[in-house]
């Protein structure tokens, strides 16, 4: 452990807004100062309760899996992850917090942890482990940066928070600026705001305390040398597919040495425990069935990640050819077309994403623009109140259901939705919009 960690001596580094942000929560009687890691016994600096932890991830982390195009609707898929993390998580040091383990279904390769103990992990990342030990691996990392508080003590450096707001405020702009800010919003795919970026010293006890609940649920220890194996070689091979992943967990030749040799020694006697190899292609079966579509699909990232939007097309199309009723598929096809302004395909797509995945709601969320740009606002609000029945709290639908409202001349319910907008948000592009149409209307008598 370092001792920039492990002591308080932070607080005078603290910069003056982090201050004010940290002083803000002592009002609101959050703040905790000095706290004991629960897995170290060290101090840490934490400025964040365990109830907070909690509040935080439920309050944020849907938005991340509706990024990642939901939870996977196969659920056979879903309980064994959630078996898989569980019964680690019970042999964990904070065997109190609400762990949940799902399987997204974003194509890149990725896994992530909220700090309540929200841990989920891609399709594309399921597809190339190769055993239950190398998932065991993988869910007990996120479940060591759950456990030693590491998400918690970034926001307590004030670094979360402003990925949280950026992350919320990420789609604004006014009408022009809609169309530009969704693009650069598309343009990175699962653009992953909301995450948390470790350190190297965060990966390095991630990874010891994956290894420790791992081999103390039955696992091989070469499970985690399997995972450090694949995240080099996935690296070197398909770099576009696992960026997100890598700068969140900073990965380096040191983090796989140090997992064959711990392999070696600490838990040489683990060595010979099973990998699990044919339950896990047992219960990925039906993943791998979609492996041919999910392929086209980081593909057509690819293309997405760089604009090229009409070379992402072929993939997609080819994609949905092997996977018609894939939502992720569905909604890439209506992104890559409403980036091309092909408003009324775009709404096509996203209407057909919708039937698939009812209970998800980007599709909403997309349907509701593409009818915008078409000036269909009257359907358009239908689209972002059934975004806002789905996916609730989201700043944003409050703007557009006001923009909607704007385009249809309902000025007084306009300006009601603007008014509970900039209650939440005041600043950035939709802001400016909401204030200069409020001033107007209040002006001109319409409110
Ligand atoms: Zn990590």
């Amino acid at each position: 452990m370092n001792d920039d960690r492990s002591s308080c001596s932070m607080r005078e580094s603290m910069t003056r807004r982090q201050f004010i942000w940290l002083s803000s929560l002592a009002g609101a009687g959050l703040i905790t100062g000095c706290a004991t890691n629960p897995v170290t016994g060290q101090k840490q600096l934490m400025l964040v309760s365990e109830d907070q932890e909690i509040q935080i991830d439920k309050q944020y982390s849907p938005y991340q899996f509706s990024a990642d195009y939901g939870t996977s609707q196969d659920k056979k898929l879903n309980d064994y992850v959630d078996r898989t993390g569980k019964k680690m998580a019970a042999g964990s040091h904070r065997t109190q917090m609400p762990y949940n383990f799902r399987v997204v279904n974003a194509n890149y390769v990725n896994a992530y942890a909220f700090p309540g103990g929200s841990i989920a992990c891609t399709r594309g990342i399921l597809l190339a482990l190769d055993n239950e030990a190398e998932l065991a691996a993988l869910l007990g990392h996120e479940l060591g940066h759950v456990n030693a508080r590491h998400t918690a003590e970034q926001m307590s450096k004030g670094m979360l928070t402003q990925a949280v707001v950026g992350g919320l405020a990420v789609a604004a702009g006014t009408q022009g600026a809609v169309y530009g800010n969704m693009a650069s919003q598309l343009g990175q795919v699962g653009a992953g705001a909301l995450l948390a970026s470790y350190s190297r010293d965060n990966e390095r006890q991630a990874d010891s305390l994956g290894m420790e609940y791992m081999v103390a649920s039955g696992y091989s220890s070469d499970g985690m040398v399997g995972l450090m194996d694949m995240l080099q070689s996935m690296g070197k091979h398909k770099p576009g597919t696992i960026e997100l992943m890598f700068s969140t967990h900073p990965m380096s030749e040191e983090r796989y040495q140090t997992a064959v040799q711990t392999a070696e020694t600490k838990y040489r006697a683990a060595k010979k425990n099973p990998l699990y190899r044919e339950r896990y292609m047992d219960h990925t079966a039906s993943l791998r069935a979609q492996k041919d579509a999910i392929d086209l699909m980081q593909q057509a990232e690819q293309e997405l990640a760089k604009k090229n939007f009409a070379a992402a097309d072929p993939h997609l199309r080819n994609a949905l050819k092997k996977a018609p009723d894939d939502y992720t598929a569905l909604v890439m096809m209506a992104k890559s077309q409403l980036l091309q302004k092909q408003w009324a395909v775009g709404r096509q797509y996203a209407e057909m994403a919708q039937q698939a995945y009812p209970q998800e709601a980007q599709a909403y969320h997309l349907s509701g623009f593409a009818k915008v740009q078409l000036k269909d606002f009257d359907g358009a609000l239908a689209e972002f109140k059934r975004y806002d029945e789905v996916l609730a709290g989201n700043p944003n639908t409050l703007f557009f259901k006001g923009y909607c409202y704007e385009g249809m001349k309902q000025y007084p319910a306009a300006g009601q939705e603007y008014k509970r907008y900039l209650q939440v948000v005041n600043q950035g592009d939709y802001a400016g919009h909401a204030y200069k149409r409020l001033r107007e209307w209040q002006a001109k008598g319409l409110i």
